[in-house]
């Protein structure tokens, strides 16, 4: 579905109303750093904007989305096309290899991404106010899985077994969905920023993917093994909401294979 974007009344970020607190802006809800090329067909073009304050984009969303992007670049450029040694040290992620993960070939990982990959929340926040003109609540528990493998540090954040097991699942899951035709979503920027979503009674799952996301992930997973960045959050389906029923998710459930394993018990009825 490509929708045109709508007039919303609130801000996405902090969901209070657009009027009557300071200056507002339309916003890029991908930051256009991370979009690629303009579509050729200036009619493709809408690259997914929606209101937001001014100082709630500063607040909330510029530093996360600027980590994002060195993310991504340290992961797809040469040293000599990173942002400079002081962006990167700047970021509260510290880049290690997890011994044991992946075999023979150790998979590289950064730890401590909770809060770099806050800004993903934001962008999911965007899509979700664009695709149903209502915001997400603030208190809504969220997940966001990046493109490449990642894990928490302190026991305040998803292991690196509970990342792979559970964005694998939603992957599964979204996937299935889109095989059955059962989805909600926004296609953008010529075709290359696809957002995919479906529900079940108290979670939307969705994955997402814009230019150079396959690159990344490719780079660090290794082909045939790319990625979408993926997550879940809690809402009430909205009208008109794709919902997979029991049948749909137990049929999804029995294609999905990831490592050879089932998928943890809790997991699925944490989803479910
Ligand atoms: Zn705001």
């Amino acid at each position: 579905m490509q929708i045109a974007s709508r007039r919303l009344t609130f801000c996405y970020l902090c969901n209070n109303r657009l009027a009557g607190a300071g200056p507002t802006i339309r916003e890029h809800v991908i930051p256009s750093a991370l979009l690629g090329p303009s579509p050729v067909e200036s009619r493709d073009q809408w690259p997914v904007v929606v209101p937001a304050h001014k100082k709630c984009d500063e607040r909330l969303k510029q530093t996360s989305d600027r980590w994002i992007k060195i993310l991504a670049d340290i992961h797809t450029k040469g040293s000599a096309d990173w942002a400079g040694p002081d962006r990167v040290l700047e970021m509260p992620a510290r880049p290690a290899l997890l011994e044991g993960v992946g075999g023979e070939n150790p998979v590289p990982i950064f730890t401590g991404l909770g809060e770099v990959i806050s800004g993903g929340k934001s962008w999911i926040r965007g899509l979700h106010a664009a695709l149903h003109n209502t915001p997400i609540q603030l208190n809504s528990r969220m997940a966001v899985f990046p493109p490449v493998p990642a894990a928490g540090e302190n026991g305040r954040e998803p292991t690196f077994e509970q990342s792979e097991s559970m964005s694998s699942l939603i992957r599964c899951y979204v996937s299935h969905a889109s095989a059955i035709g059962k989805w909600n979503g926004i296609t953008a920027w010529g075709g290359t920023l696809r957002f995919l979503t479906v529900w079940t009674s108290t979670w939307c799952m969705w994955t997402l993917t814009f230019h150079g996301v396959e690159e990344w992930s490719r780079n660090v997973n290794g082909v045939g093994n790319d990625r979408p960045w993926c997550g879940f959050y809690e809402s009430e389906p909205p009208p008109g909401a794709a919902i997979l029923s029991e049948t749909d998710l137990q049929a999804a459930i029995d294609a999905w294979s990831w490592n050879g394993v089932s998928p943890p018990k809790e997991l699925l009825r944490f989803l479910a």
